[in-house]
């Protein structure tokens, strides 16, 4: 018996579009309700990425058919300074942060959570427009160490797309930054931790900016996550001061 070849051409499609699902790649950047696909195997080599002066470095794993990224943080004897903001974008903090860096001509890097800009999706675009660089700072900020692996692949490849990723709390270990460089995110943490979010006074603020702050160091500040008012009054001294010490403020090559 054979079958019609309507039917045949019908189970032809049926096995074509089958056999393209499994060979798509994940989109990193698409909120799913799925889990996200298995870790991509293969066609990835290590290389080593420099960050700063101190000497710190990390690998990653770079997928073959990319150019590797120019991430070489050595501010050839320039004093550059790599402000980062966690947590936002908040629709009331987030432009104060943005007006203190228009205003001292700096650019910056936002590590952002997928849910708060699928919330202010606007906010992305503005920063965008500035000038200044994104990176992924998961969906939902959990504890990613804590999580299963699906769940950890879920919580990245549905934050925002970035060649830079950063983990909540630092809460990393060598499967979250396998899993991160399965999606082309490069894991950034930072030199300097100004503990702005546990609200300790601008003083204090702009004292860690100011003690933290040498060639290439990468500076960790929150836009959103809570009330920070002190964060950008300690922004607008300490970027003043620093100018005047010949500091340059650049975003990383997220
Ligand atoms: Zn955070």
């Amino acid at each position: 018996m054979t079958l019609p070849s309507g039917k045949l051409l019908l189970a032809a499609a049926l096995l074509l579009s089958t056999a393209l699902a499994q060979t798509a790649p994940p989109a990193p950047d698409r909120p799913s309700a799925q889990s996200a696909p298995a870790v991509r195997p293969a066609a990835h080599v290590p290389f080593t990425v420099h960050l700063g002066k101190r000497g710190k470095s990390t690998t990653r794993d770079r997928p073959a058919d990319t150019k590797p990224v120019p991430w070489d943080l050595s501010t050839h004897g320039a004093k550059a300074l790599y402000l980062t903001f966690d947590d936002g974008p908040h629709p009331i903090y987030t432009p104060k942060v943005l007006s203190i860096l228009a205003k001292h001509h700096a650019k910056a890097t936002f590590f952002v959570l997928g849910r708060e800009v699928a919330a202010h999706p606007e906010l992305l675009d503005v920063e965008r427009a500035a000038g200044h660089h994104i990176g992924n700072h998961t969906w939902d900020h959990p504890m990613l160490t804590h999580l299963t692996d699906a769940r950890i692949r879920q919580e990245i490849s549905t934050g925002v797309k970035s060649r830079c990723f950063r983990p909540p709390y630092r809460d990393t270990n060598k499967k979250v930054e396998a899993i991160a460089a399965s999606y082309h995110f490069q894991q950034i943490l930072w030199d300097v931790d100004t503990n702005d979010w546990k609200k300790p006074g601008e003083a204090a603020i702009e004292r860690a900016i100011l003690r933290g702050a040498h060639p290439g160091a990468i500076i960790l500040m929150h836009d959103g996550g809570g009330n920070r008012s002190e964060t950008i009054a300690a922004l607008d001294r300490a970027l003043t001061k620093l100018a005047a010490q010949g500091y340059s403020f650049r975003s990383l090559p997220c």
